[in-house]
Formats: C-alpha cells, structure tokens, sequence
C-alpha cells in the first residue's frame, strides 16, 4: 500500500513536519525560552541553546502569483526557503541566524510588507472570500479588510493595544469568519426574493425547505410550475437558503448592510471563551472603501484603547463596565433591534444568535 503523505490526503490538515524550518523540527518539544523582542518578532531559545526569530508581516491575502514569487524568493534569502501564514493571513519567517532578522525585515517593509501584527497589536483581519471566490457574498469581505487595515496600519505596526485585538469580516450572515474581538458582518434587512421560473430546474426543493432555520419556506406551486414560498413574518433574513437555491436571491445593495459585534474570542487566557454581540447594525454596504464601516470599528478601538486596563481584551473591557457603559463610552445607539425576542431565543439567548443546522 503507497505511503500516505500529506501529498494524497486530500482533505484536514497536512501534516505540518514537511514544511517546518528545519531548527523547528530538530527541536520540537524542546523550547525553554520565548519573548516578544518588538513588534511583528518572536524569539524562542531550545534546551540546547539553538535559538529561532519568527517575523510577523502582513499580506493582502489574496495575492497574484508575482507577490507570492516576491515573498518566496525573500524566504530563500533569509528564512532557509521556509515560510508559514497565520489563520489572519500575516506571514511568518523564521531565521535560526540572528544577523538575518534586521536586514529581513528592511527587505520586506522595502516591499510594502508592515511587520507586526504580534502581541497587543491589531493583527490582520481574518477574512472571507467575497466576490472573487465565493458564490453567494453580499459584499467584498477581502475589501472591507483592505480599505480598514489601511486605516489600522499603525495599529498593526505597534503594540500600543491594551491586548491583543482580533478582527473578521464575513461577507454573508452565514459567517465564515468566525468569533473575533471585532467582527464586521453582512446582514440582511428583507426576505429572499423569489425567482419562481427557476426554482424547480435549479434546486433541491427539500433540502431547500429543511435548510430554513426557522422553517420559513413551504413548498408551493406557482403559476403551474413547483417553487417554493417563504412565510415572510417567520423569515429571519439569515441567507441560508440561498446558497443551496440561488433563484431565493437575498442579496440587495440596499437593503443588505453591514453589522458589527464585539467581543467574541476563542482563546481561554485568563477568561473564558465568548462569543461576540451585535452592537451596530444597519452600516451601509458601501464599497469600494466602506467609510461608515471603518468609522464605527475605530470608534470602538479608540474607546478600548483608552479605557481598558492593561491584558483585558476586548470581552474582559465590556464584562467589567457593562455593556451600557459600553453603548455611552462608544456612543453607538442602543435600539430595540440589539434585544432578542425572536421567539425561539430560549435555546439561544444565552449561547449565540450563529445559525444551526
Ligand atoms: S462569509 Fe459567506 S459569502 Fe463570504 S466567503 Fe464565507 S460563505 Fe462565502
Ligand atoms: S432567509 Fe433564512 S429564515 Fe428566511 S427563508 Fe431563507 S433560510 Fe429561512
């Protein structure tokens, strides 16, 4: 039987062993020693005194072939040929010669690469695909993080936080983003519409009927032809059927927003692990540079930033003065839309409002 590599597992997570710097791997187990010499570099000594620094710098993420190229051949020339990207889209080199980490991180800040993104700083945001690769996006997720960390830029270069600060965007309420202390999210504000023509060649109509989260949508014959109809009162706007049934268009430029919660974290430092809560919605939709979306994630940072004490992240902050402290300090208007009566919040009201299915 062939060995099996990481090379004929066509799904999980490869086996990292093939493509760790060589110091790495020899010493796997062995670190005794790490610290944060300045921001974007890691320093770990092992048991035997071999020493590694890792450098932090922030990409675009979705990079055309010539950037890759650039930032290999920086690889070959400082790091050994080995590199490794964070889950926030930052990529790390790791140097075993001490000498190599200035001239490494003039090289890449030469390039237009920002070193940073360690420790209390504002790491790269951790973003879905949009438009370029996914088929059912309201927005452009990769963009929104674009035009914002343009603005976060000396946040990401510094560690002037009082912890670590981690973002996403999701550019569909189905959220591939994940929980972060900041998550920009799209938000429907209106019920699929219905292309009836469609419906019957294009979709499933079961699996369309048993995706519904609230159990929205009927099967129906329209105009002769089998669809599908959605009780528009019992609708939470979530998206989830169109993705498995692309005549239910939910996406609109107008009425699809954005909304932003806070405070969600998957780490269990110090406090346990929570999810984010919304705290503005309804922030329009508006590429190629989402103003309105920057302007309330750095009113949020800036009030963080001044007010929290030093290591609570973000959740610790708005656990210790309460979240009506939270709306007066950040002075984002508290609305009956931040309560949640949606009748079956029982199962809910003290986990998430995530879609289950
Ligand atoms: S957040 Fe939604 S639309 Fe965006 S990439 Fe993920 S699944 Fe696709
Ligand atoms: S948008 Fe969500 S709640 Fe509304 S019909 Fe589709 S799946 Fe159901």
């Amino acid at each position: 039987m062939a060995e099996r590599t990481w090379e004929t597992i066509e799904s999980g997570t490869p086996d990292p062993m093939p493509f760790m710097h060589p110091v790495m791997k020899k010493n796997y187990g062995k670190w005794v020693f790490h610290s944060h010499p300045k921001p974007g570099v890691l320093y770990h000594r092992a048991e035997n005194g071999d020493e590694v620094w890792t450098v932090k710098a922030g990409t675009q993420r979705q990079m055309d072939h010539y950037t890759i190229r650039k930032l290999a051949d920086i690889a070959d020339q400082f790091a050994d040929g080995f590199v490794r990207f964070t889950t926030r889209s930052n990529i790390e080199y790791m140097v075993a010669d001490k000498n190599k980490v200035e001239p490494l991180i003039k090289t890449l800040t030469d390039n237009g690469f920002p070193i940073g993104g360690t420790a209390n700083s504002v790491s790269m945001i951790a973003h879905t695909q949009g438009w370029l690769h996914c088929d059912i996006p309201a927005s452009d997720a990769s963009g929104a993080t674009k035009a914002l960390m343009d603005e976060l830029y000396h946040e990401f270069t510094h560690c002037e936080m009082p912890n670590r600060v981690k973002l996403s965007t999701s550019c569909c309420e189905i959220n591939c983003g994940g929980q972060a202390d900041i998550a920009i999210i799209i938000q429907h504000t209106k019920p699929p519409k219905i292309n009836h023509d469609l419906v019957a060649n294009v979709c499933e109509r079961p699996s369309v009927v048993a995706r519904c989260p609230v159990a929205a949508i009927r099967p129906a014959l329209v105009n002769g032809k089998p669809s599908l109809e959605v009780d528009e009162k019992k609708c939470i706007c979530c998206g989830a059927c169109f993705p498995p049934c692309p005549p239910m268009q939910i996406n609109d430029p107008e009425h699809s927003k954005f909304a932003i919660w806070v405070g969600g974290k998957n780490a269990n430092a110090r406090a346990k692990p929570t999810f984010h809560k919304l705290v503005a919605a309804g922030i329009p939709n508006n590429p190629p540079r989402w103003p309105e979306v920057s302007q309330v994630v750095k009113k949020i940072l800036n009030v963080y930033k001044d007010d929290a004490h030093s290591w609570e992240r973000l959740s610790d902050w708005v656990e210790r003065i309460g979240w009506p402290a939270f709306f007066e300090k950040t002075g984002l208007p508290f609305t009956k839309y931040h309560i949640d009566n949606w009748r079956g919040s029982r199962s809910s009201l003290n986990a998430s409002t995530h879609i289950r299915f």
